[in-house]
């Protein structure tokens, strides 16, 4: 599996249509101070389903939004597009190609895709995180994350390790499963008072 090409569309700095292509190994991304290159990380978290708009060096969501220059009015609308190469199967899904998109609207909407078939962002959650591309986005390492890794408590560590090994997605399935069994169980003893009072 390897990042085949990502395509940004009025996603912060880049206003016009981008369209990066990535080869097996290993991309460096060179330029000015300030040119944008943080902005591509960004983009790529932003894509695999980033929640979190401090992770991506914003105040709110709407940050990503390209906010327009003296020469070009905002947008109304952010869009990003990853293309994985899944030859070796290792996302779980029937093809050889995934591309996953992700669009915001200024007005408050956003839309999730796989393959063009909106889906959830849950969906884009799930699939990734067996490949180990999972929702805390271990596998983007910011500037000075190294040193809270190598600082964490050892709490925090476990979570590293159980989502790189893939069990943070069971762990998620089984809290919800327990959710709804409490939801049951609360229905059933309100069903059990109900039949005792009709009697
Ligand atoms: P450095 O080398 O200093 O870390 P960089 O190349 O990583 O810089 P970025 O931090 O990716 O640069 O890009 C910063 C630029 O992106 C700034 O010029 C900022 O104005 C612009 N920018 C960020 N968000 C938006 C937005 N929503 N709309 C327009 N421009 C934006």
């Amino acid at each position: 599996m390897h990042l085949k090409t990502l395509t940004v569309r009025g996603f912060k700095s880049f206003a016009s249509a981008t369209t990066f292509q990535f080869e097996p190994g290993v991309t460096a991304v060179v330029g000015p101070n300030g040119s944008g290159k943080s902005n591509v990380v960004d983009a790529l978290a932003w894509v695999m389903g980033e929640q979190g708009a401090k992770t991506l060096r914003g105040g709110k969501m709407e940050d990503v939004i390209f906010a327009g220059t003296s020469g070009r009015p905002p947008l109304g609308r952010a869009q990003v597009s990853l293309t994985i190469d899944n030859t070796d199967g290792a996302l779980p899904i029937e093809y050889t190609e995934v591309t996953i998109s992700r669009t915001l609207f200024r007005s408050g909407g956003s839309e999730y895709a796989i393959n063009g078939a909106t889906c959830r962002l849950l969906d884009i959650q799930e699939l990734l995180s067996d490949s180990g591309l999972g929702r805390q986005m271990h596998v983007i390492v910011g500037q000075g994350q190294l040193d809270a890794v190598l600082h964490a408590t050892g709490e925090d560590r476990r979570g590293f390790i159980e989502e790189a090994a893939g069990i943070l997605k069971h762990r998620r399935r089984k809290e919800k499963t327990v959710r709804k069994l409490e939801a049951m169980q609360a229905n059933l003893t309100r069903l059990t008072d109900l039949t005792g009072e009709i009697r």
